[in-house]
């Protein structure tokens, strides 16, 4: 309910970051630019600001924070997990991804893509990796011994986590606690983890199949995207990044085609094709036609609290 006037008077506010000096990866220079940016605004808007030391050593003064709060959030009971339904082409759910969040006491909800990195970096996502490890097996005792259908649960693992040692001492721990049938885990691990180590990872897939577990291959696309990796890769789903997804609009051909054969190339190598980030009726439409297995997105549910995953509004729309 703005008037015109108003929005004339809307100021902007521009951080500037430089490659290299400022950063050398896209990562590093938008993260820059931002806190420039917030600096601008602080200084009453309307102008811009370069990236400086000044604000470099903020940046550092608050990832040191933040890797400090991170130390205790396991046991301030401050990390949730958020579950985002998976659907197949009947639209029945089939699984649920785990997506941790981290309720932080000032920030407020905080999403991986603020702490990850810095979980990593800091070692912490061993433990973390442990904590969502074992909160997914609870809840597949959960729903075990519940009336509520039982779906697989996919946890994502970064690299490190994926490569520690006692990986398989931990996961032997949990299912012998909490009495889990292990077909009901699925390990996403990015394609570009996935790329970092091939050999080993083929190992450790096949260790993590021998136990029953069901492995995906996340993020497919935004890396190297060989297929004649993929072949060599003892996986059972591979998850269609995003960024394929959200140009599908009916007339954009092009991609459709692309899609197509890496659903087809995929189904053919015996997977499961999953297809990331499905915002629109006319999306899940189209991936259903171009023989898409599954499905998972903002239209049919966002990530949401295991309370809440009960009375999804999609799911009571389809039942
Ligand atoms: P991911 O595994 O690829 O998860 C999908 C991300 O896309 C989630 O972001 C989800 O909220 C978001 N998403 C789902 N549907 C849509 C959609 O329709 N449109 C758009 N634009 N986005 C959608 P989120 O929860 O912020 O997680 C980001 C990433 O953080 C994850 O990407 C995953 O790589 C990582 N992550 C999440 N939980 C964990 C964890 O427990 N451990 C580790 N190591 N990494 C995690
Ligand atoms: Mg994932
Ligand atoms: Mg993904």
């Amino acid at each position: 309910s703005r008037g015109l006037g108003d929005v004339y008077k809307r100021q902007a506010s521009i951080g500037v970051a430089m490659f290299p000096e400022h950063g050398n990866s896209f990562k590093e220079l938008v993260m820059n630019a931002d806190l420039a940016m917030l600096q601008a605004k602080a200084q009453g808007g309307n102008g811009f600001y370069y990236f400086d030391e000044t604000l470099e050593a903020q940046r550092v003064r608050q990832e040191y924070n933040l890797i400090n709060d991170l130390t205790t959030a396991i046991i301030h009971d401050q990390l949730v997990l958020h579950y985002q339904p998976k659907y197949n082409a009947n639209l029945q759910r089939c699984g649920v991804e785990a997506l941790i969040r981290w309720q932080h006491p000032k920030l407020g909800l905080l999403t991986p893509h603020r702490f990850i990195d810095l979980a990593e970096k800091s070692g912490l996502i061993v433990a973390i990796g442990h904590w969502v490890l074992e909160q997914a097996c609870k809840q597949i005792q959960l729903w075990q011994t519940s009336d509520f259908p039982l779906v697989p649960i996919a946890i994502n693992f970064s690299a490190s986590q994926f490569e520690h040692d006692e990986l398989f001492e931990v996961l032997d721990e949990l299912l012998e606690k909490y009495q889990i049938d292990a077909k009901y885990l699925i390990i996403e691990v990015t394609e570009t983890t996935a790329m970092r180590n091939v050999k080993l990872c083929v190992q450790k897939f096949e260790r993590l199949r021998q136990i029953g577990l069901q492995i995906a291959i996340d993020d497919f696309g935004t890396g190297y995207s060989s297929f004649s990796y993929l072949k060599d890769l003892p996986i059972d789903e591979l998850k269609i990044d995003k960024v394929f997804v959200s140009h599908l609009d009916g007339e954009n051909k092009k991609d459709e085609i692309i899609l197509a054969s890496i659903i087809n190339l995929a189904s053919q190598l015996g997977l499961i094709v999953t297809a990331e980030g499905v915002e629109t009726e006319q999306q899940a439409e189209i991936l259903i036609r171009l023989g898409c297995h599954q499905m998972q997105g903002y239209y049919f549910a966002k990530p949401m609290p295991i309370e809440d995953l009960a009375h999804s509004k999609f799911d009571l729309q389809k039942v």
